[in-house]
């Protein structure tokens, strides 16, 4: 878990989710009431299997030479309560963040957020960092909706996932078409998709597409 959560952070990098070091992975190790996390204020490139930090699920500090995140209140949170995670992702990517600036939902207008989001990408309360209102804020909103993705008010992006690299797919995802449907609205109001189709979609991508496993 800890070579997992060091590799994929080179993918905040990659898909320009990130700024500084303004951003971080967790995965839960799995059997374990443990988590794997960034550890707090190293760049990126310097990230190893071996500065990784490891936390209880009440973000106290297990193992490691380095601080946590200092967003590991928040992650340790939604591990607390919501057990079917396996992984957290936090960014401030620009266009996701945008619309958490204006406390605005991304509408579904495209099949692809249909695909992955299940309907339009919810946002948060604002929450200051510091004690667990940011994690009761993730969690009362994703909880019992089909979204992986919640744009804090006036904050960023926090997914989840079944494991850290799901967690990291949905916030590529959800930078993505928070780009596409801002560039949409400029020149028009994009089209809802019928709720009916929302779930067609969000139906195949979930348990149809891609490779079937092998036998
Ligand atoms: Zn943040």
């Amino acid at each position: 878990m800890r070579t997992q959560v060091a590799t994929l952070h080179a993918e905040l990098v990659r898909y320009n989710l990130v700024a500084w070091t303004a951003g971080n992975i967790s995965g839960r190790i799995p059997g374990e009431d443990l988590f794997v996390i960034k550890p707090s204020g190293v760049a990126y490139d310097e990230l190893t299997p071996e500065n990784m930090v490891v936390c209880d699920l009440d973000g106290n500090l297990v193992e490691g030479d380095h601080a946590p995140s200092s967003d590991t209140a928040a992650h340790a949170y939604v591990y607390r309560h919501m057990p079917e995670v396996g992984g957290v992702v936090h960014t401030h990517s620009t266009y996701a963040s945008a619309w958490a600036a204006r406390g605005e939902p991304i509408p579904c207008v495209l099949t692809a957020m249909a695909d992955e989001f299940g309907g339009e990408i919810p946002v948060g309360p604002f929450a200051l960092i510091g004690d667990d209102s940011i994690g009761q804020g993730i969690v009362a909103t994703l909880e019992g909706h089909r979204s992986p993705a919640v744009l804090m008010q006036n904050h960023g992006v926090f997914t989840i996932g079944k494991d850290p690299k799901a967690a990291v797919k949905a916030a590529v995802m959800c930078e993505d078409v928070a780009r596409t449907v801002h560039v949409a609205r400029q020149l028009g109001e994009p089209l809802p998709i019928k709720p009916e189709h929302i779930d067609h979609l969000y139906d195949r991508y979930q348990n149809v597409y891609g490779q079937r496993s092998p036998r």
